[in-house]
């Protein structure tokens, strides 16, 4: 069945009460089963709601259905998803993480690595070879990769990784959440984990902070991250889970609409005088387009970048000028965003400086190029202007 059909119905969903056609909210926190008098017979998530409640299991439901998994879980945040995978690393356990990781998993892993005991190296996914030279053997339990990886939307070989993680006893986990399963699924190609920020596409609607993780075996290790997401507390609410169920409806139009806006925007921007270089896979002369057309389905996504022949202040500039995209960080949601990536990440940034981020929403093609044609030209103006005309 197409990704397209499952979402618009959450795989055909009946409610089995009422017979509606979209699930219920359930806030009851705690249960008790008719016919069900011995407390400590059934199973916990469905007497008390820390374990989880019947908007996330439609949800788990759904996406573990999207992705080709064996199971889903949601949470309260893509942050607590990730939290429940390093949960499970123990003392000297090793890990290795795309040098191109959502920076705060970066800043998060080491900061709390050190504690636990855990070791980290960073590698260039999109250079197998890296990875395999980072890989301790016995010692690395897990690869990171995010795909494509943000703010270049560089596109790692999963398959070539997946290889790598096993043959040194690894797990491989992608964070997918800039492709979303309607155009990429990891564990088509090998992966263990496919890790969401739910908060961005899934949810679509930039009003709901939650995660996913979804696996390709519902094992002991699978057990330990549910186990941990108990003991955490991290499960996604019942109202946060219909918010998402809501959203997820709409998702492959989405997707589909923004990565067409995204694709006639890289294509408009790689042919203006004032820009640098245009970082999109979807761009027939993107290094990463070859290896995206193979992995992914239908399009390439809402995210692009674009570096502009001149400084960090001439980005940030440009940034201020536009007037349909909003200035603000986070990606996914239906209105268009834009931001100096270098300012957002700040001092530790790697990001190139005259680079700016875009997140394609769900707007006119023609009213967001002509808005960045507009900022732009005005940073032909200050360039060319003679300096007395600018004071
Ligand atoms: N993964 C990616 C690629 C992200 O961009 C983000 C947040 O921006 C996260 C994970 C973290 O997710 P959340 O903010 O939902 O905790």
């Amino acid at each position: 069945m197409h990704a397209a059909t499952v979402l618009a119905q959450l795989d055909h969903y009946l409610d089995p009460e009422t017979g509606g056609l979209v699930p219920s909210i359930h806030p009851a926190v705690t249960h008790a089963p008719p016919g069900d008098a011995a407390m400590g017979t059934g199973s916990t998530a469905s007497r008390y709601a820390r374990s989880g409640n019947s908007g996330a299991t439609v949800a788990e439901r759904v996406l573990a259905q999207l992705e080709g998994g064996a199971a889903a879980a949601v949470f309260s945040a893509g942050a607590s998803a990730a939290q429940a995978v390093l949960a499970n690393l123990r003392p000297g356990d090793h890990l290795v993480l795309d040098s191109a990781a959502y920076y705060e998993f970066g800043a998060i892993i080491e900061r709390f690595g050190q504690r636990w005991g855990v070791t980290v190296a960073r590698a260039d996914m999109c250079c197998p070879e890296t990875v395999r030279q980072a890989m301790r053997p016995g010692e690395t339990r897990l690869v990171w990769a995010e795909c494509p990886s943000n703010p270049l939307w560089r596109v790692p070989d999963i398959t070539a990784l997946a290889a790598i993680a096993h043959q040194g006893g690894a797990q491989l986990l992608v964070d997918a959440t800039v492709a979303t399963p309607v155009l990429c699924r990891p564990l088509d190609f090998g992966a263990d984990l496919v890790l969401h920020s739910a908060t961005k596409y899934l949810n679509g609607h930039g009003d709901l902070v939650a995660g996913a993780l979804i696996t390709a075996q519902a094992g002991a290790a699978w057990q330990e991250i549910l186990a941990s997401r108990v003991a955490h507390g991290s499960v996604l609410p019942p109202f946060e889970a219909w918010l998402l169920l809501r959203g997820m409806r709409s998702l492959a139009l989405r997707v589909e609409r923004a990565s067409q806006t995204a694709l006639k925007i890289a294509t408009t921007l790689a042919t203006h005088p004032g820009v640098g270089a245009v970082h999109y896979p979807g761009l027939p002369g993107d290094p990463h387009h070859e290896l995206a057309q193979r992995q992914f389905l239908g399009g390439f996504g809402g995210m692009l970048s674009f570096e502009i022949a001149g400084t960090a202040a001439d980005a940030l500039a440009i940034c201020e000028r536009t007037a349909v995209f909003r200035r603000s960080t986070s990606l996914g949601s239906t209105e268009s965003l834009i931001e100096h990536r270098r300012s957002t990440e700040g001092e530790r940034s790697t990001c190139p400086e005259a680079l700016i981020r875009l997140s394609i929403g769900l707007e006119h093609a023609e009213d967001l190029i002509v808005d960045l044609q507009r900022a732009l030209s005005g940073m032909r103006r200050m360039a060319e202007a003679p300096l007395a005309e600018m004071i």
